[in-house]
């Protein structure tokens, strides 16, 4: 069994496209600032498990200077990342993912997003916890700037 963690962070734009997290749209608010959708859940986990199986990060496999990553729906660079950590012999165990931020609140949507991280890494349901806390107002995260995300991944043997 190997471990890995990942963290990302990101801040809100002005743009009108929607927030999306663990490949879950979240009404209401703008999407976060980057090259791809911004879904700082999915590049947190991503890099989590190419840590886990030692084959680099998401900036490396994934350069924000490539074109086909502009505006790129994060699932893909998911399930890229997924098949990777195969061919490298592993399977995904179970993932615990931690998203800070003072909006919005996250439980709403947290059944949601495991569902749809479970389904893109092959793992059930149950593989995949998330959970959302507030950086009690402190730093830019607390004051609503932003979102921070870490994730811990187990990878087991195939
Ligand atoms: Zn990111």
């Amino acid at each position: 069994m190997r471990v890995g963690f990942g963290y990302d962070s990101h801040c809100f734009s002005d743009t009108d496209r929607p927030l999306v997290l663990g490949g879950v749209v979240i009404p209401g608010f703008p999407a976060l600032k980057a090259h791809s959708d911004g879904d700082v859940v999915i590049h947190s986990v991503v890099d989590a498990i190419l840590g886990a199986a030692a084959i680099g990060d998401i900036g490396m496999h994934f350069p924000d200077t490539e074109e086909r990553w502009h505006r790129a729906d994060s699932t893909l660079i998911l399930s890229a990342a997924v098949d990777m950590v195969r061919k490298a012999g592993y399977r995904i165990g179970n993932l615990d993912i931690t998203i800070v931020c003072e909006k919005p609140k996250i439980r709403p949507y947290a059944d949601a997003m495991c569902e749809r991280l479970a389904f893109l890494l092959g793992v059930e349901g149950r593989a995949v916890s998330i959970k959302g806390k507030t950086n009690e107002k402190m730093d830019d995260v607390g004051a609503g700037k932003g979102i921070v995300v870490y994730a811990a991944v187990l990878l087991e043997e195939l």
